[in-house]
């Protein structure tokens, strides 16, 4: 049997999502035992024990990257951040799991491509991850898989691309097919959103101009193809009713729409992007979660569209300096404070993802993915220092202010003052599953609503009874509903303005 692991993080100021307190945290064999002031009496202490002075420093919970994309084989090369030097980018970050994306080719097995991933990382991560899984094409084999991969395999995430035309883009009827699926199941569709017709149009007028350099990217994306892109997928997944999370949102008019359909409590949720590096200029209330969309490419990678921008491998760093740019960009900025910090860079995901409370909080029985934060500390950011494979960052010579001191995962200290002590294989796959109540809640609420609604008219029997029982819920409601059913009184902007009744169904 291995040996008893014991850690007490003592005097520091333990932070969740909802509240701070001056605390001890115990930790052992990996799970958190006790939260409080002096948890062990003064002078027992197990040979076996570690302290861990966290005096003047912040205990946060272990930071959840939604988004990474380690060893990608993407666009004919391959991202550099492997599973192993990529997870321990992250825990030097002060990030104790990311969630990656198994992306299969059209035309081929999505169960193949989480298993194809899963051999990729189960050896080589540092610390935990999960997947979600990608759907770049329709039938019913993928369809009988994502209920395989739900059922079985610890996946409650699909995502679909609207924009790559040709290689990952699926059409309207997909998406359809898709978020119908995923509820059915309890799983959370997330989406890509640009208009992926549109931009392949305009790439084909840059280059017919002679622009051939990176600003071509750029320009073949104008706000407008990701602000339609998202209003689409917003309406498509409101006609299904099904939860959806809007997976990097750059541009403000993008943000805009989520931002108002989310006020009007539709459900959905917004991954916001760390490299578009602005937190929304006062919205930062609008921001649900934080991921990397780590992807990265060497310099001579990137070469390979130096004639042509449409061949320049998408993606650059992230992982390990997501936590010191919110951070800086949002509490030391004071735009949120540190509880807001937690709950945007590790608690959300876990309620969202369905991990919570094990992951994302400091409490009893919670995975003792830990960091100590040191919120006065700063360090500049580069890659002569980084940790990660990629040999540019794109935040090179950024000063932020709250540095990882020590990153604990699994209960164990992995990364202390610039050292790590990990292997690969020490993190762990975590599985998930499905119909997270976090957000699966609301949706049967509205599912109810919709149900009394249409069982109104046509049956005077069944209405009858309803109202007996819930009179004036039934007519608040039935009027409420008539503004969804009828298309003339949709704004053309965002539909779910004018819907009073949702604002009682606050979302995230
Ligand atoms: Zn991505």
């Amino acid at each position: 049997m291995a040996a008893r692991s014991l850690l007490l993080i003592r005097g520091g100021r333990v932070v969740n999502d909802d509240s701070s307190l001056e605390a001890d945290v115990l930790v052992e064999d990996g799970v958190v035992r006790a939260v409080g002031r002096h948890v062990l009496p003064p002078g027992d202490s197990p040979a076996e024990l570690r302290v861990l002075d966290a005096a003047g420093k912040l205990v946060l919970p272990g930071g959840i990257d939604t988004h990474t994309h380690m060893q990608f084989p993407f666009m004919g090369s391959r991202s550099v951040d492997d599973f192993h030097l990529g997870t321990k980018a992250a825990l030097a970050g002060g990030t104790t799991m990311i969630m990656d994306f198994a992306i299969p080719h059209k035309g081929h097995s999505l169960i193949e491509a989480f298993d194809t991933w899963r051999s990729w990382a189960d050896p080589k991560v540092c610390c935990d991850y999960s997947l979600h899984v990608a759907v770049t094409w329709w039938s019913d084999q993928v369809k009988e898989e994502m209920k395989i991969l739900t059922q079985d395999k610890g996946v409650n995430s699909f995502k679909m691309f609207m924009a790559y035309k040709d290689v990952y883009m699926v059409r309207d009827v997909e998406l359809y097919e898709a978020f119908s699926r995923c509820k059915e199941i309890g799983a959370i569709a997330q989406v890509h959103a640009e208009n992926g017709d549109l931009i392949a149009e305009g790439a084909k007028k840059m280059l017919a101009l002679g622009i051939t350099g990176p600003e071509g990217h750029e320009l073949c994306r104008p706000e407008a193809v990701e602000a339609e892109a998202t209003l689409r997928a917003i309406t498509i997944a409101s006609a299904v009713n099904c939860p959806l999370y809007v997976v990097h949102v750059m541009s403000k008019s993008a943000a805009k729409v989520v931002a108002d359909a989310r006020r009007d409590g539709t459900g959905y949720a917004c991954g916001r992007n760390t490299k578009d590096g602005d937190l929304g200029k006062g919205h930062s209330g609008d921001l649900t979660t934080t991921g990397s969309d780590n992807c990265t490419f060497n310099s001579c990678q990137k070469a390979l569209g130096k004639d042509d921008f449409t061949k320049i491998p998408n993606g650059v760093n992230g992982v390990e300096d997501r936590m010191s740019i919110i951070w800086e960009k949002g509490v030391h900025s004071g735009k949120m404070d540190e509880n807001r910090f937690v709950a945007v860079t590790s608690t959300n995901a876990a309620k969202i993802f369905n991990l919570y409370p094990r992951k994302g909080r400091i409490a009893v029985g919670s995975d003792a993915d830990i960091v100590i934060w040191d919120p006065k500390a700063t360090r500049t950011i580069s890659a002569k220092t980084h940790h990660q494979a990629v040999n540019f960052n794109i935040f090179e010579g950024m000063v932020c202010h709250g540095v990882p001191l020590v990153t604990i995962s699994r209960g164990k200290v992995v990364y202390e003052a610039g050292v790590f002590s990990v292997s690969a294989g020490d993190g762990k796959f975590i599985p998930r599953k499905p119909f997270a109540e976090y957000i699966y809640k609301r949706i049967k609420q509205r599912d109810q609503i919709t149900s009394i609604e249409s069982s109104d008219s046509p049956s005077l029997g069944k209405l009858s009874s309803i109202r007996t029982s819930e009179n004036l819920d039934v007519h608040e409601v039935k009027s409420e509903k008539r503004m969804l059913l009828f298309p003339s009184q949709l704004n053309a902007v965002s539909p779910w303005r004018s819907k009073p009744y949702f604002n009682s169904l606050r979302s995230f």
